[in-house]
């Protein structure tokens, strides 16, 4: 008789960890990181601790202390860090999880798994849970799943989570208006 191993370790929680801080890695880039969003320059924010803080708070993360505008800053350096990885670029990926000290650590009562040291600033923390995440999506065959928005004049990241890996723009906006170009390219054909 075999075992189950997936059943024995609880891969429903392993993949909720991993999308979670994917996500997360996804937020950071799209928010701090990327120029240009759905065929606009993306302006910077005057307050960018504040409007980081708006998009965490949007996709109910929450810290687990208030963001300072330092954090924010080194969030950013975060974002650029991770960002590589949305174009498959590993060896940016394994640099960023060296900087940032990932490692499998428990804490907590009951325990609860992280990749970060206990003594880690929150920027690394969530710098070291992220990368690890990502990671573990390329690491499993999934890296396809991490991908950038294939629309002209947009470079939002997502997590694909459709069932075939299919999914090519970051929303309706985009995929609206890749189809009109394809159409106006077509009547110019
Ligand atoms: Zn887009």
């Amino acid at each position: 008789m075999t075992i189950e191993a997936w059943r024995i370790t609880g891969q429903s929680q392993i993949d909720s960890y991993v999308g979670r801080w994917a996500e997360l890695g996804v937020l950071l880039v799209n928010e701090l990181h990327v120029t240009r969003a759905r065929g606009r320059p993306v302006t910077p924010p005057e307050n960018r601790r504040a409007a980081l803080e708006e998009a965490l708070r949007s996709h109910d993360w929450t810290p687990g202390r208030p963001l300072t505008d330092a954090d924010a800053d080194r969030l950013a350096g975060v974002a650029a860090e991770l960002h590589p990885a949305f174009a498959g670029d590993i060896t940016a990926l394994n640099q960023a999880l060296v900087r940032h000290g990932a490692v499998p650590s428990l804490y907590g009562d009951p325990p609860r798994l992280a990749f970060h040291s206990a003594e880690a600033s929150l920027p690394d923390a969530w710098a070291a849970d992220a990368a690890t995440a990502l990671a573990m999506v390329i690491g499993v065959g999934q890296g396809e799943r991490l991908r950038s928005c294939e629309a002209d004049g947009c470079e939002l990241v997502f997590f694909d989570v459709t069932k075939n890996t299919s999914r090519r723009f970051c929303g309706l906006s985009c995929q609206n208006r890749a189809k009109a170009s394809a159409y106006r390219a077509r009547r110019r054909a």
